[in-house]
């Protein structure tokens, strides 16, 4: 009998890339084979993401290849997982007569009954969302070096353009002792470096009985023997705190890079969005980091065109890129999200406005890091190896504590999992190249 196959599309954030992680580890439990390809699969799974419009037209492209596949082999099961199928449902399965089953994102816990629902030949959509708590049960990963370990869902935040709170539900934090026995049981399977997951990781803990915060959670987490780095998304500048930014500095295997979002330099904008900070408090933030942790890199999302951004609050955007200095920045062109508050406002920034504003933003940010880029030559940077290809230039790949990337050569032959001093010769927007010494 020949093997199965499964194909399993991800679409959007890390939380989801954790969500398919589970999925594919209980299809490959039965027997299941991961193909690159909806081709040749007869388990199809598509991880959705409604934060923006792209992904959901793509996900309907989707539908359209698989259908014609399906005509050919009925047998074919073909589940839509994550957000658009947290928010539409049942909906959802009635629109699409190709999708088998619909699995809301509370329904990833218990995905091995799903998976039994769907090949029993059941057509079901399954959306409920659990609030009063969150847990994990362990589930096998592929060999790793780096893993993401979710310690959160949901969100309490309601920024005006996001559909998360809505499709997500309230913040629920995991225990930290099932954090840590997760944490623990990677570190034992290889692991070296975790990344800690939420939608808003500042605010973990509130939920709990027991008196924890997100600092005293890394702290925690940092205690783990043989875990060498730890990293964190998403941070909310509302909820970042002097705590924090000791915790970072003190706990020596948290990486000196930060991703805070401030999604636009502008109060006036900020305040539409309900992001509950000003750019002046956000800039605090962010100095004070800086003076305690000299050498720590920033990142952050911006989004561009948001209702009623003039061309003054698009300046103050680009004056904040300037003076924060980020290492790599992540923007968008605004979209009206069905369900969120800011779809009832007019979404009156013209296309070619909001592209041209975009196309600045980048501009200025690769300007700014094309002019930091040679002060990255000639520096010593500690790279944790997570890609060998022997066949390359520079064989070994892996990331430093300040998330760059780093493609680098030896003379000796390396393992996945070493950490090893390179030396940086030529520094590119995207990648760093050097010499392990
Ligand atoms: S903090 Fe705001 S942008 Fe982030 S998930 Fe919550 S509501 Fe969405």
């Amino acid at each position: 009998m020949s093997s199965k196959h499964y194909f399993i599309y991800t679409f959007g954030c890390a939380m989801n890339e954790y969500d398919t992680e589970r999925i594919a580890a209980s299809l490959e439990a039965r027997g299941y084979i991961p193909s690159d390809t909806v081709d040749d699969s007869d388990f199809i799974v598509l991880n959705t993401c409604s934060v923006r419009e792209k992904p959901q037209a793509k996900i309907l492209s989707y539908l359209g290849q698989i259908k014609l596949l399906k005509e050919k082999r009925p047998d074919m099961i073909v589940g839509v997982s994550g957000c658009v199928a947290q928010q539409e449902g049942d909906k959802f399965l009635k629109n699409n007569k190709v999708v088998n089953f619909v699995m809301g994102t509370d329904a990833v816990s218990h995905i091995d009954d799903i998976i039994d629902r769907a090949l029993n030949g059941e057509r079901f959509a399954d959306t409920e969302v659990d609030s009063s708590s969150f847990s994990i049960s362990s589930f096998n990963r592929k060999d790793k070096i780096a893993a993401n370990v979710t310690i959160m869902k949901g969100c309490n935040n309601f920024c005006s353009y996001c559909i998360v709170p809505y499709v997500r539900g309230r913040e629920v934090s995991r225990t930290p002792e099932e954090i840590i026995n997760e944490v623990k049981s990677l570190v034992s399977k290889g692991v070296k470096e975790v990344c800690l997951l939420g939608q808003n990781v500042n605010s973990y803990g509130r939920n709990l009985s027991k008196k924890i915060d997100f600092p005293d959670l890394l702290s925690l987490v940092n205690k783990v023997e043989g875990l060498e780095r730890i990293r964190f998304v998403t941070s909310h500048p509302k909820d970042f705190s002097d705590k924090m930014i000791y915790a970072m500095a003190e706990n020596d295997k948290v990486c000196r890079y930060l991703h805070l979002p401030l999604q636009s330099g502008s109060n006036q904008i900020l305040k539409a969005m309900n992001r509950r900070y000003t750019y002046e408090e956000y800039k605090e933030k962010i100095l004070k980091a800086r003076e305690v942790m000299p050498d720590i890199e920033f990142s952050s999302d911006f989004i561009v065109g948001f209702p009623n951004e003039t061309d003054e609050d698009f300046n103050a955007t680009l004056n904040a890129v300037k003076e924060i200095g980020y290492d790599r920045i992540f923007a968008f062109n605004y979209s009206k999200r069905p369900g969120t508050k800011a779809f009832d406002m007019e979404d009156n920034v013209p296309a070619k406005v909001k592209s041209e504003r975009l196309n600045s933003l980048f501009e200025l940010q690769d300007s700014l890091y094309d002019k930091k880029l040679p002060s990255l030559t000639g520096i010593k940077t500690e790279v944790l190896i997570t890609d060998i290809n022997e066949d390359k230039e520079f064989p070994y790949y892996g990331l430093n504590m300040y998330n760059r990337k780093v493609a680098f050569s030896s003379d000796k032959s390396l393992n996945y999992g070493d950490t090893v001093n390179v030396l940086i010769q030529n520094a590119r927007r995207n990648c760093l190249y050097g010499i392990e010494v």
